[in-house]
């Protein structure tokens, strides 16, 4: 499948200057959604996976897809203020100043494999926090998967020291 024909740059979005990889017409269209989750799941060497970790908020589409077919629970990783009980938490630098995000103290056990799951992997902080969380909890990754990977950011050499995978890439 031609998957890249179901992804649509939106000029100017969030702001001026960006070109954001729109995957809405990817998500409604029922045999595309199908086919990239199979596309996704055959981008993993190792199916042995206890929990899929994704991402606030566009992770959340596929990672609990993902979880279903592996067998595997869903664990969200989420922006500040959000999560119910105890969280963890990890600050990242972003372009200008910092975020931060947010994991359940009780979600990941240590030794758990940990399939790591967003959307778009762009300048790599987002997941490189994430993967210092579940590190903390002792979690394993066994990989970091992408929709899309955005090259010419490198995020892939920011987290060198996990295995990564994406379906797109520009
Ligand atoms: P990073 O931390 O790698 O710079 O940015 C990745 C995060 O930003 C992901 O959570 C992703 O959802 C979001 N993101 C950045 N650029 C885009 C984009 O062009 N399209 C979409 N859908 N998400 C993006």
């Amino acid at each position: 499948m031609d998957f890249k024909s179901y992804i649509r740059d939106i000029q100017d979005f969030p702001k001026e200057g960006v070109v954001f990889k729109d995957i809405t017409p990817l998500l409604k269209n029922g045999e595309a959604l199908n086919q990239t989750v199979k596309a996704l799941l055959e981008l993993l060497d190792d199916k042995n996976v206890d929990k899929v970790v994704g991402m606030e908020s566009r992770g959340f589409f596929f990672a609990p897809l993902l979880a279903s077919k592996l067998g595997a629970g869903f664990v969200p990783v989420r922006k500040p203020g959000k999560l119910p009980a105890k969280t963890l938490q990890q600050s990242y630098d972003l372009e200008y100043g910092k975020d931060m995000l947010e994991v359940h103290q009780d979600s990941i056990k240590k030794g758990d494999k940990i399939l790591v799951h967003d959307d778009v992997l762009a300048t790599g902080g987002t997941a490189l926090a994430t993967c210092e969380l579940i590190k903390r909890l002792g979690g394993e990754i066994v990989q970091c998967n992408f929709l899309i990977e955005l090259t010419f950011l490198n995020g892939a050499e920011k987290l060198k020291e996990y295995p990564i995978k994406s379906l797109i890439k520009y």
